[in-house]
């Protein structure tokens, strides 16, 4: 089976992680701050903190946030589930906005006239989410510009878009945000087995964020409460959790950065082949705006409204053939979790149609020509 991503594992990657396996620390060590000052300096944000997951990160952003009972968090139907959950975990309440049919993100139009609806009625969200779906830059000058309107937080789920741009600036620089998530698991674009990252220009939120990565215990004498602390001292100042990485998981995941551009250009260069093979069928192929870069982690075709297969019937067809073809996303709301707490399918009409004709394709560094000439023939077949 051709898989729909697979991490891309180098000698030099083993040597890393091996070198951790034969030093003092398995974790609390040196390679998880190398690995932050990395990711760090390559996004030039000033401070980013290495978790054990993206869901950790996106929880401890939304508590860094200010989010609790009482608050509203707003996201994409288009996500992965946790993009959501981590409003649930705050025990605020989660909404979403629908997406762009084009982009696939979340719309700024829907998003405006959400919030204006939302600004009369006295429910304003604390924090919004936007996700870059596929790699693919939200508009986050149109969702800042909301942001100063009405005074929310921005968290960038940008677990699909490490190494991309917007415009100039790496993702990851919370240029036009108040933190950006990455997520290191295998099938993203850089991997530390598991893991995650918040990035922040804020020295006030990275301080929160680090106390909540750890207990919420502190050893710094500067932030403790007792005046005079005797050497084994330390304080628990808030409700934390362990959410560390590891140093093996930061080892990897340092490795692997020598590769991100080689990786981001790999991905690309396959989309363009994809687009081109593609070019005279009935599917829709993703937007990528030349005007930033995508990170490229998923190619998500749409079946086009000359396609008489069911979408069903089409994947069938390509997993019996070999072809690890997958669905991103089931929109979160039609979740049975979501339908429980009042969500209905309908409500997020062109979320629902999108998902309604999406395949995510095989998209990852190591896929060879060869092989994607299958995907796209094996598809060809599948849609005749
Ligand atoms: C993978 C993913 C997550 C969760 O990442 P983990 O590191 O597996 O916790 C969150 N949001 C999006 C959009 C993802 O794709």
């Amino acid at each position: 089976m051709i898989p729909y991503g697979r991490q891309s594992i180098s000698e030099q990657d083993i040597a890393a992680v091996e070198n951790v396996l034969r030093s003092d620390f398995l974790t609390q060590g040196p390679a998880v701050p190398h690995f932050e000052q990395r990711v760090a300096a390559y996004c030039g944000a000033s401070h980013a903190l290495a978790v054990n997951s993206a869901t950790s990160a996106l929880h401890m952003a939304c508590l860094a946030a200010g989010l609790g009972p009482g608050d509203w968090l707003w996201t994409s139907p288009i996500t992965f589930v946790a993009s959501s959950n981590c409003g649930l975990y705050c025990g605020a309440s989660v909404d979403f906005v629908d997406i762009d049919p084009h982009t696939l993100n979340l719309s700024p139009t829907a998003l405006a006239e959400k919030l204006e609806k939302a600004a009369s009625e006295g429910r304003l969200p604390k924090v919004v989410i936007p996700v870059h779906f596929s790699g693919e830059p939200c508009d986050m000058e149109a969702i800042a510009a909301l942001s100063q309107q009405y005074g929310f937080t921005i968290i960038e789920d940008a677990s699909h878009a490490i190494g991309g741009r917007y415009g100039q600036k790496s993702i990851g620089a919370c240029e036009h945000s108040h933190m950006t998530v990455f997520s290191f698991h295998p099938v993203k674009i850089v991997t530390s087995g598991e893991g995650g990252m918040v990035l922040t220009n804020s020295d006030a939120l990275a301080a929160k964020l680090a106390l909540l990565r750890s207990h919420g215990i502190t050893r710094d004498d500067g932030l403790m409460i007792e005046a005079d602390p005797a050497p084994w001292h330390y304080e628990q100042l808030d409700l934390g959790f362990n959410y560390r990485m590891t140093d093996i998981q930061a080892a990897l995941g340092n490795s692997q950065m020598d590769r991100l551009d080689d990786f981001i250009a790999a991905r690309h260069r396959l989309a363009d082949r994809y687009d081109a093979l593609l070019r005279d069928t009935p599917v829709i192929t993703p937007v990528r705006n030349p005007a930033h870069l995508s990170g490229a982690h998923l190619y998500v075709i749409q079946l086009g409204a000359e396609v008489r297969k069911d979408r069903r019937a089409v994947f069938e067809a390509m997993r019996k053939a070999g072809v690890g073809v997958n669905v991103h996303y089931i929109p979160v709301h039609t979740q049975p979790y979501y339908q429980k707490l009042g969500f209905m399918p309908g409500m997020f009409p062109t979320s629902e149609a999108y998902y309604a004709r999406a395949i995510t394709l095989p998209l990852y560094p190591g896929l060879t020509n060869e092989q994607q000439d299958k995907v796209v023939s094996t598809l060809k077949q599948a849609i005749s």
